[in-house]
C-alpha cells in the first residue's frame, strides 16, 4: 500500500496552483503541477517543490478534455503512486463585457474549462480514493471564486456561473461521498494578486478595486493556499460541503 500523501493541483504553473504546490510540497506530499501551455513555468516550480526533497512531476494535460485526464491520473499511478487529494484549481476568464455581447464560443469555453474540469478530474480520483474502489479515502477541495456570491455583472456573468456551478458540485459532492472516505470542501477567493487578471483585459484590477475590501487590500496566493491546505489536510477531518471564503471581508 502507498502510505505517501500524493497530491494533483490542476492549473498550477502560475497563481494560486503554483503557491499551492509549493506548500502541499513543504508538508511532505509528492506533488503533480499540471498545466496546459506554459511549460517553462512548470518545470520552474517543480524545481522549486523538488528542491524542498520531495518527488513532483509536471504533466501537461487540458484538463477539459477527459482523454487527457485519463491519461494524466494514469502518469501519477505511476510515477508518484495513487493520489490521495485533489486540488481542482484551473479557471480561466476572458475580457470584461456584458452578457449581451457574449457568444456560444466563449460561454462555453468558460464552463467546459471551469466546470467539466471539476467534474472529470473528480471522476477519476475517485476511482483511486474511494472505499467503494477499495481506495483509503482522501479529499477534493474545489477552487471557486467570491463572483459565485457577486455574479460579476458587466464584466465576467459567465466565469461567475461557471464557479456558482463549482460551489454546487461541491455540496453535492460532499454528499455523495461522505460514506466513501473522501471529504469534498471549497475555497472561495476574492482579489488575489495573479495573471488571471490580465486575461481578463485589466492588469491591475486587484489595485482598482481594492478600496472596496473591507481589508483595504488585494490577496496573495499563499493566502489562498493556506485555507486550501487546510481543507485537504487531517486538520480539517470533521469538515465537508464547506467553502471558505478568503476575500478580505466582502
Ligand atoms: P492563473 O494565474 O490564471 O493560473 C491558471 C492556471 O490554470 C495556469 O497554471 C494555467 O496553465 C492553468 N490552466 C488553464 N486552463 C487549463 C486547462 N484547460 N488545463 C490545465 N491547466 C489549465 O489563475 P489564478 O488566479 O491562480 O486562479 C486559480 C483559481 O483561483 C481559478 O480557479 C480562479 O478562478 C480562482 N480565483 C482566482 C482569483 C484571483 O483573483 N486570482 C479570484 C477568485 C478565484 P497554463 O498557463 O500552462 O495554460
Amino acid at each position: 500500500m502507498n502510505s505517501q500523501k500524493v497530491v494533483l493541483i490542476t492549473g498550477s504553473s502560475r497563481g494560486i496552483g503554483a503557491a499551492s504546490a509549493k506548500l502541499f510540497a513543504s508538508k511532505g506530499y509528492s506533488v503533480c503541477v499540471n498545466y496546459k501551455h506554459d511549460q517553462a513555468s512548470a518545470l520552474n516550480v517543480v524545481k522549486d517543490v523538488q528542491a524542498m526533497g520531495v518527488k513532483c512531476i509536471a504533466v501537461q494535460a487540458d484538463v477539459a478534455i477527459e482523454s487527457e485526464v485519463e491519461g494524466l491520473f494514469n502518469q501519477i499511478d505511476s510515477e508518484l503512486g495513487s493520489i490521495t487529494a485533489l486540488v481542482n484549481n484551473v479557471g480561466v476568464l476572458q475580457s470584461q463585457m456584458r452578457l449581451q455581447d457574449m457568444n456560444a464560443e466563449r460561454i462555453n469555453n468558460i464552463l467546459t474549462t471551469n466546470v467539466t474540469s471539476y467534474f472529470l478530474c473528480s471522476k477519476y480520483a475517485i476511482k483511486r480514493m474511494s472505499l467503494e474502489f477499495g481506495g483509503n479515502g482522501g479529499t477534493i477541495v474545489n477552487v471557486s471564486s467570491g463572483a459565485a456570491r457577486t455574479g460579476s455583472p458587466n464584466e465576467y456573468i459567465d466565469y461567475a456561473a461557471s464557479k456558482g456551478a463549482i460551489d454546487t458540485l461541491t455540496v453535492g459532492l460532499s454528499k455523495e461521498l461522505a460514506a466513501q472516505g473522501i471529504r469534498v470542501n471549497g475555497v472561495r477567493p476574492g482579489l488575489i494578486y495573479t495573471d488571471m487578471h490580465a486575461d481578463g483585459g485589466e492588469a491591475n484590477r486587484v489595485d482598482r478595486l481594492k478600496t472596496k475590501i473591507p481589508l483595504q487590500r488585494g490577496g496573495e496566493v499563499e493566502e489562498v493556499a493556506e485555507a486550501i491546505y487546510w481543507l485537504a489536510s487531517e486538520k480539517s477531518s470533521f469538515s465537508t460541503g464547506t467553502i471558505i471564503d478568503v476575500t478580505g471581508g466582502n
